[in-house]
C-alpha cells in the first residue's frame, strides 16, 4: 500500500515549540491567557497566535525566524515526537511492508533540518520525504492510497486531486474539531486509520 503522511501535527509536536519561540519573540512577555494555555488540549484554531494575545507582527516574526535557513534549524531539530516510542517503532515497522512518503508543507529552506530530525525518530533505511505545498498533486501522481494529516484544507486538496482513490484521514487534534467532511475520516491515530482501511480494503 502507498501511504503519505503529514509531519506536524501527525508525527512531530510543532506546537511546542512555536510557543515557545512566540514567548521569545515577545520579548518574554507572556499574555495573560498563555499562562493557563494547555498546548495539548487547547488551540481551537490555525490562527491561534491571535486569540492568546500575541499579535499578528509577533507571529510572523516567528515564522520569519524559523523558515531562515541560518536560524530557523535547530528549531525544526529539537521538536519532540507526537508518538510515543512504540508507536515510532510501529511506524518503522509499517515502513518495511508499504510504501510510506512524507509530506509536509514546511519551508523547502528546512529540508535538512526535517531529514536529520526524521532519521533521528525514524530511523528506517528507506525515508522519503517531500517538502511541498502542492499535497494533492503529490498523492495524485504517486497514486498514493491513504493520507492522514491534521489540516483539513490538505485533506480536502488531495480529495480534490485524487476523488475517492486516496483514502484520506484527519487526524483528530483540538484545533481541527470543528471540521467535518462525509469523505474525509476522522480517527485518532495513524494505526487506527490503518485498521479501518484493511477492514475496508479486505
Ligand atoms: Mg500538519
Amino acid at each position: 500500500m502507498r501511504i503519505g503522511l503529514d509531519i506536524d501535527g501527525v508525527i512531530c509536536d510543532f506546537n511546542h515549540g512555536y510557543v515557545k519561540e512566540l514567548i521569545r519573540a515577545n520579548g518574554y512577555v507572556i499574555p495573560p491567557r498563555v499562562k493557563s494555555w494547555d498546548i495539548k488540549n487547547d488551540p481551537d484554531t490555525w490562527d491561534y497566535a491571535v486569540p492568546y494575545g500575541f499579535s499578528h507582527e509577533v507571529n510572523e516574526e516567528v515564522w520569519k525566524d524559523i523558515s531562515n535557513s541560518y536560524s530557523g534549524g535547530y528549531f525544526w531539530r529539537q521538536l519532540p515526537s507526537l508518538l510515543s516510542r512504540d508507536d515510532r517503532k510501529r511506524l518503522n515497522n509499517i515502513m518495511d511492508d508499504h510504501d510510506v512518503y512524507f509530506v509536509s508543507k514546511r519551508p523547502l529552506s528546512m529540508h535538512g533540518a526535517t531529514i536529520e530530525w526524521m532519521q533521528e525518530y525514524f530511523p528506517h533505511p528507506h525515508l522519503t520525504v517531500l517538502l511541498s505545498n502542492k499535497k494533492g498533486l503529490i498523492a495524485s501522481g504517486l497514486q498514493l492510497q491513504a493520507f492522514f494529516d491534521d489540516k483539513p484544507k490538505n485533506l480536502e486538496d488531495i480529495l480534490r486531486a485524487c476523488g475517492t482513490t486516496c483514502a484520506c484521514f484527519l487526524i483528530d487534534q483540538p484545533w481541527n474539531r470543528d471540521f467535518n467532511h462525509p469523505y474525509i475520516t476522522r480517527i485518532s491515530s495513524i494505526f487506527a486509520g490503518l485498521e479501518e482501511l484493511d477492514r475496508i480494503v479486505i
